[in-house]
């Protein structure tokens, strides 16, 4: 007997729900490429993906996924040679260092572990200890998806300047542009990127880079960059095609232009909200669970969760257990606990993750937490009762 019957709802932190109104905007034959709407469209999306990042800085669309708009951002300041400074928090924090390596770039790690968030005095230390100022950059996660720790980047920005280090500042925002609150030139970061499939609500396959003066006077400095990844011509674009360094992504960007008007049709401080009140829920639930038996949210401290992702620990196996059940009998597809493998638990089967970012209401949200509270019960996995109704309180209490 099972009841996943209906729409299924993948609540994995990307590719995210896409909106209907982003899927109908894609349905199209292929549209002229030379003149005309696409040409037009293309450019209204430039200012408002800044007013989502919230910089007057550049930005530029690559088509790749995230992993091509970290390669993107490094390539355009760092080359064989140089250094960067990566405080990393978990698996993503990680993989944009190995980018960094394979790229001939040799990278200074801190590493802050699974559970803890950057902390400004020791990338702080790390800076003045570098007294030649061979560090170019300062490569932080904003909200680090395999954990769900979200950094401050803007007091990764003041231990640059008490440092006194001419350190560029790069935030990876792929989890939580348009989930969390970012503001790329108040919070003083120089590089910011984004992809398509997270907060976007758009399918995988756009990378964004913005980029400020300062970033760009370090790209003027390179030796080379290669055509492809420069960001100077994309942003500055002589003919259409340079915006993409070739074809246009023609459905993401109908895709996109139809995402952008729903955010900003809803304010980005209200979509900021809403994942707040809908990350308030989830915790509320989690800590009710908790009271009894295994199941514990990955951070402690609420002021270093993400509002997109949450990731969650019980005893192995019993994460992918849950996340076997639901699939199979509510229709829910929960995140897998991505870089959460240790020795006792080798396959990462303790831990799991809900993803709540983009396009998601309160009752998707309930109804995860539903078939979850079903879920842990079928199982005879030990839990508090009560935890839906916590959060059923939580989004009535705003
Ligand atoms: C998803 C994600 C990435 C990688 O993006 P891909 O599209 O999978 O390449 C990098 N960093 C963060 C924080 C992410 O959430």
């Amino acid at each position: 007997m099972s009841d996943a019957g209906g729409r299924p709802y993948r609540a994995i932190p990307g590719p995210s729900v896409m909106p209907e109104e982003v899927l109908r905007a894609m349905h199209r034959t292929a549209p002229n490429i030379y003149a005309g709407e696409v040409v037009d469209l293309t450019e209204s999306l430039i200012p408002d993906l800044r007013r989502v990042a919230r910089t007057e800085g550049h930005a530029t669309i690559y088509i790749a996924n995230g992993h091509g708009a970290w390669e993107a951002s490094l390539a355009n300041v760092a080359g064989p040679g140089d250094k960067v400074l990566v405080p990393a928090t978990g698996r993503f924090g990680l993989g944009w260092a190995e980018i960094a390596e394979t790229l001939g770039v040799e990278v200074e790690l801190i590493d802050f572990g699974r559970q803890t968030p950057i902390d400004p005095n020791r990338v702080e230390e790390a800076l003045r200890a570098d007294t030649d100022r061979r560090i170019k950059a300062v490569l932080a996660t904003h909200v680090d998806t395999s954990t769900s720790i979200r950094n401050d980047v803007a007091a990764v920005r003041k231990a640059i300047d008490a440092a006194g280090h001419p350190a560029l500042l790069m935030a990876d925002c792929i989890a939580s542009m348009a989930c969390d609150r970012f503001e790329m030139d108040a919070w003083g970061a120089d590089v910011a990127v984004a992809a398509s499939q997270k907060g976007f609500m758009v399918p995988p396959g756009l990378g964004f880079v913005f980029f400020n003066e300062r970033a760009a006077a370090v790209r003027a400095a390179m030796p080379r960059v290669s055509r492809y990844w420069d960001w100077r011509l994309r942003s500055e674009p002589e003919m259409f095609y340079h915006y993409f360094g070739g074809t246009a992504p023609t459905h993401h960007i109908y895709g996109l232009r139809a995402a952008l008007d729903m955010i900003h049709a809803e304010g980005i401080e209200a979509v900021w909200a809403r994942h707040e009140r809908l990350a308030g829920a989830i915790w509320a639930a989690c800590e009710v669970w908790g009271q009894a038996g295994a199941l514990r949210l990955n951070v402690a401290d609420r002021a270093f969760r993400s509002h997109a992702v949450t990731s969650l620990g019980l005893n192995a196996p019993d994460g992918t257990r849950l996340r076997q059940w639901l699939e199979a009998n509510a229709g829910v597809t929960l995140g897998i606990g991505l870089g959460m493998a240790t020795e006792e638990d080798p396959h990462g089967d303790g831990y799991f993750r809900i993803g709540h970012m983009g396009h998601v209401n309160a009752h998707m949200v309930l109804g995860v937490l539903g078939a979850m509270e079903a879920g842990l019960s079928a199982l005879g996995i030990p839990h508090e009762t009560g935890a839906v109704d916590a959060a059923a309180r939580a989004l009535a209490a705003g």
